[in-house]
């Protein structure tokens, strides 16, 4: 037996882990860094048990690729946190654990287009930074990624650092961005990955450190104080730049959840994998990013390995022949044209104290009323209230709850004024297809 894990109340700008399990409106959270997001199909196993026999069965995938077990009482922590430590999910102290957030391309290894395989890479990070205490002052929402390119690549993935392959041994260093936003520093061999983000590490403390205001994150520092400091701090270990835009061969891959369960590859069980090859693996995608731990059970049966992707989307390695049958069965989503892509809602009422409407549901009905009239739509959004946890941005459409009733708008984010206010759940739904409908006609 271990001594009481710490809590956290919710709070904006903390992050939950094992070591610091948040409270929420269902009970617990505790988000699970799975390294490289590598989960052995036992360990999947036994982490739905955890989740079926101490938390209310639900579990969530991060948009940082983690699994978040929810609904977990306060007496029942010590056991789940042992279990997970048995398992090897769980780092020495709070503080080691909050700084490992690292995204690895969930393809590596199973992607013959890739351009490395960046799983040694992203764990001798996670490793490094769990133990390197002076990066421990990070800020909490402080990310690092690892890609390899290939269908998996994290291209669209914002963070602080970027490493991103530029052939089979060196990594593009960027910083503060999604690829195309984040501002290049040079190239870094694919062993320096640790020592690279120990000393950039290192350079965002001490640069923030310098300014009146510090930013929290890596785009604000280098908005305010340029590239040059960290390239100058960093010159040892990285050489100059490649020219903009080129080197990193990505441009002709379509991406891994724009074509899954899309083509008609020679095998029901591999995905077209760009020119060079195809990926042992099945996508199955949850409303959400939300299931069940029954559901996560079945899957992890279908299957040797679990690949977590930051797309609400589990990559089942080495599925059996029945693997899209359960998932089918289980409400998976199996096509990149299924409709519920397209929603995103908070946890509302059913996981948050604040909301006071059951956001899921709503999403659902209108993708069910809408229909086709989505198809034009990129994002409809259902918020539990005005703060926006799930998408603080514009979508097409934005519902915003306040006290079980909506305000629903176009363009518009969460709080956003609006001419359609105080609506019940069933008219949001019903207002939000007659808007559609208006904008088709008027299209
Ligand atoms: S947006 Fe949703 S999750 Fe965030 S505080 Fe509001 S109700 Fe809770």
């Amino acid at each position: 037996m271990t001594n009481p894990v710490p809590t956290q109340p919710r709070r904006r700008g903390t992050c939950p882990g094992v070591l610091a399990p948040m409270q929420v409106g269902d009970g617990f959270l505790l988000r699970v860094r799975v390294p490289t997001g590598v989960l052995p199909a036992d360990h999947a196993r036994r982490i739905a048990e955890l989740g079926n026999r101490y938390g209310n069965g639900l579990i969530d995938l991060s948009h940082r690729g983690n699994l978040q077990l929810r609904g977990i009482p306060a007496d029942a922590l010590e056991p789940v946190t042992d279990a997970l430590r048995e398992m090897g999910y769980v780092s020495s102290d709070a503080a080691s654990e909050a700084v490992r957030n690292v995204l690895c391309s969930p393809t590596a290894g199973l992607d013959p287009s890739a351009l490395m395989d960046v799983r040694a890479a992203a764990r001798t990070l996670d490793t490094r930074l769990a133990a390197d205490t002076a990066l421990h002052r990070l800020p909490p929402k402080f990310g690092w990624l690892v890609c390899g390119g290939g269908i998996g690549h994290l291209a669209d993935s914002s963070t602080d650092v970027r490493f991103d392959a530029v052939d089979a041994e060196r990594f593009r260093v960027s910083l503060g961005g999604s690829l195309a936003k984040a501002a290049p520093l040079g190239l870094c061999r694919a062993e320096d990955v640790a020592d690279v983000a120990s000393a950039l590490g290192r350079a965002f403390l001490e640069l923030r450190a310098s300014l009146p205001e510090p930013p929290r994150r890596m785009a604000g520092l280098v908005a305010a104080i340029g590239i040059e400091p960290f390239a100058t701090r960093l010159s040892p270990l990285i050489s100059p730049p490649p020219p903009s835009g080129g080197g990193l061969g990505w441009g002709q891959v379509p991406h891994l959840m724009d074509v899954f369960g899309s083509a008609e590859p020679p095998h029901p069980n591999l995905l077209p994998g760009g020119e060079k090859g195809l990926i042992a693996g099945k996508v199955v995608a949850f409303p959400f990013g939300r299931l069940t731990a029954a559901t996560l059970s079945a899957l992890a049966s279908a299957c040797t390995e679990i690949r977590i992707t930051p797309w609400r989307a589990l990559i089942l390695v080495g599925p059996s022949a029945d693997a899209e049958t359960v998932a089918h069965a289980h409400g998976a989503i199996l096509s990149h044209t299924d409709r519920r892509l397209k929603l995103t809602a908070c946890s509302g009422a059913g996981g948050c104290d604040v909301g006071t409407t059951d956001t899921h549901a709503t999403a659902l009905a209108i993708a069910e009323r809408a229909g086709p009239l989505l198809d034009h739509v990129r994002m409809v959004h259902v918020s539990g209230c005005a703060k926006g946890c799930a998408h603080p941005a514009i979508a097409d459409v934005t519902l915003t709850a306040r006290d079980g009733v909506y305000d629903v708008a176009l363009n518009a984010k969460p709080g956003d004024d609006s001419p359609h206010t105080g609506l019940s759940p069933a008219d949001a739904v019903a207002r939000v297809a007659d808007l559609l409908t208006e904008e088709s006609a008027g299209a």
